[in-house]
């Protein structure tokens, strides 16, 4: 780690689309679920539209299984992601902290069929030390609702620098895309990377290898 320099985070305070998505919700955790009944009729719907018999043993049960299911899926988009970094520590520490192979599962907006890998958090603190933990929480929450990695990446580290005022942030996603794998061009061996820089990471190259050295230094 070099010593530490007066360089100014680069503040990115747009807001993002991730406040528009909460400010219809409100604060704090589950303020209201999905709406399981409108799920299942759907489901029964697609079900008759592809041309199966939806009351037939084996999927009678079926459009209520997919509304359980949908419910724990999507529950982080009634979830505030920011109040899992609103209990932090005040610490002196000027060394990386980096929380690496969190692994998640998503659900891809265009074709709602999961992704899944592993996310790589880290942070360069300036006086707010959280939990670590409290990075997968974040994850967690965030990837819980209909995504786009590349949004994903960008979420995690607007929130972590927004809330956590460090002196650099950065996200590192490594997924694989069930709409690429399964279907589509079928590419079962894709792996699709995308990383955020904020602060330290993005404006100084030697913190930035640094991180690379800490996520993948043993792996290659
Ligand atoms: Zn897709």
């Amino acid at each position: 780690m070099n010593p530490v320099a007066r360089v100014e985070v680069l503040a990115s305070q747009s807001g993002g689309s991730l406040e528009d998505q909460q400010a219809d919700v409100g604060q704090g955790n589950r303020v209201f679920r999905v709406d399981r009944q409108r799920i299942e009729r759907a489901v029964r719907e697609i079900l008759i539209a592809i041309g199966e018999d939806p009351d037939r043993e084996g999927l009678r049960e079926t459009p209520a299984r997919v509304a359980r299911m949908y419910d724990e899926l999507f529950g982080g988009l009634h979830e505030d992601p920011r109040v899992h970094l609103r209990k932090f520590f005040t610490e002196k520490c000027d060394e990386v902290i980096l929380v690496r192979d969190i692994t998640f599962n998503s659900m891809c907006e265009h074709h709602m069929m999961p992704f899944m890998g592993k996310a790589h958090v880290a942070y360069l603190p300036r006086e707010r030390v959280v939990g670590l933990s409290k990075l997968a929480r974040v994850v967690e929450a965030v990837a819980r609702r209909p995504q786009v990695q590349e949004r994903m990446t960008e979420q995690i580290a607007d929130i972590l620098e927004q809330e956590l005022g460090a002196r650099g942030v950065a996200v590192v996603i490594e997924a694989v895309h069930t709409c690429m794998t399964i279907r589509g061009v079928r590419k079962p061996d894709s792996l699709c990377v995308t990383s955020a820089m904020r602060g330290y990471f993005r404006n100084r190259s030697s913190t930035r290898a640094e991180l690379m050295t800490l996520i993948y230094g043993n792996r290659r």
